[in-house]
């Protein structure tokens, strides 16, 4: 096989000719060894999950769901014409797709690190591991992704940290975008209702009324903040009852101004109040019971850097100080443009309290 079918990395901006994502199978047969179970990664909704390597060196993740009949096709192809277009750093790259004997096959760049679910709760204690300032760039690369998909009035459906997927320098890139839209032409569980999503997940808002807005988005994506600040996942029925729902526990602890008390203990001690408390307030605006009072992504994505920039200290004459404490008169700036980001407006205020008792050492 050559380059002609291993399109659709991350720099490609100009639209790639739909014809040339098709894949023969027989390529990925052989970049998969033949689907060899050694190389599955998973099993989701669509069907199994493998990882390949094309004859180019591309690395893939195969998305395998076998087909009983040729009836969808054409749907999927519609579908999958309009998700090739789009490329985006933080959006995982469709790279092609197979629809040969029976099968049909959507095939992604790979994702080293796996999901985000996984490092914050999963099974491997070895992957929770990540630091506060990682979390925050996960999920500012995240929220970028979904502005993206938001300005061309693609609303993702299944925000959840299992869809989202980590490169293997640790960058965020939203997966499955558009897909359950699709998988619905397949899977019959999903046709018979309007609402799609996930449990845990799904805006309370869109449940009742079905119509769906990006701020149903918006919604799984404050869902999302909590399990990175807890590291828990959305619902966990072992849990007591008031704990079961996690939006609902952490924004009870949130109105309470106690955050803190259910953040993951990896974490104790290594978040710098002023940062929590901004994640705290951004993830409750996502979280509003009413669409209209939650933000857009390009004012999550601004207000998740601000956290970020709340978390970094800055040297000045020799000493190091938390730069929330140079920012004394910002609170909010849910008004403020995404384009201009929150590091080029907190340096440019210079309210200096070198008062602080809690001066973290130079990094
Ligand atoms: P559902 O389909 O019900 O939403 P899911 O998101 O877990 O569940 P899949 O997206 O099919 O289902 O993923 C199955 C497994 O494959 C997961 O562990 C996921 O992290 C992994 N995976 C999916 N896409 C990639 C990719 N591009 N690179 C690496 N791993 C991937």
């Amino acid at each position: 096989m050559g380059s002609k079918h291993s399109k659709g990395t991350t720099s490609t901006s100009d639209p790639v000719p739909f014809e040339s994502f098709r894949v023969p199978f027989s390529a990925l047969q052989e970049a998969t060894n033949n689907f060899n179970k050694n190389l599955l990664i998973g099993l989701g909704g669509f069907g199994m999950v493998y990882r390949g390597v094309l004859c180019d060196g591309t690395k893939v993740a195969l998305k395998r769901h076998k087909l009983e009949s040729s009836q969808g096709i054409e749907e999927f192809q519609t579908e999958n014409k309009m998700l090739s277009q789009l490329r985006h750093p933080y959006l995982v790259s469709l790279i092609g797709y197979c629809d040969e004997n029976n099968e049909l096959i959507l095939i992604y760049e790979y994702m080293e690190n796996g999901n985000l679910s996984s490092h914050l709760y999963g099974s491997d204690l070895r992957l929770r591991s990540m630091s506060w300032e990682q979390r925050l760039e996960i999920c500012i690369g995240a929220a970028r992704g979904l502005h993206y998909l938001h300005t061309r009035g693609i609303i993702h459906r299944d925000v959840k940290s299992a869809n989202i997927l980590l490169d293997e320098n640790f960058v965020a890139k939203v997966a499955d975008f558009g897909l359950s839209k699709t998988r619905t032409v397949f899977d019959e569980t999903h046709t018979n209702t309007g609402v799609k999503g996930s449990f845990g997940y799904l805006d309370p808002e869109y449940f009742k009324s079905v119509q769906l807005t990006e701020k149903s988005d918006v919604y799984s994506f404050g869902v999302v903040l909590c399990e990175v600040v807890c590291a828990r996942p959305a619902i966990d029925q072992s849990l007591p009852r008031e704990q079961i729902n996690l939006a609902d526990w952490a924004m009870n602890w949130q109105k309470k101004g106690q955050l803190k008390q259910i953040t993951d203990p990896n974490l104790v001690g290594k978040i710098r109040s002023d940062s929590l408390r901004k994640f705290g307030e951004t993830t409750a605006k996502c979280l509003a019971v009413s669409g209209v009072d939650r933000p857009s992504m390009g004012e999550v994505i601004w207000n998740l850097e601000y956290a970020l920039h709340l978390q970094e200290p800055v040297i000045q004459e020799n000493r190091t100080i938390p730069i929330g404490e140079l920012l004394l008169q910002i609170n909010d700036f849910s008004h403020v443009d995404a384009s201009c980001s929150a590091a080029q407006i907190g340096t440019s205020n210079s309210y200096c309290d070198l008062s602080s008792d809690e001066v973290p050492s130079p990094r």
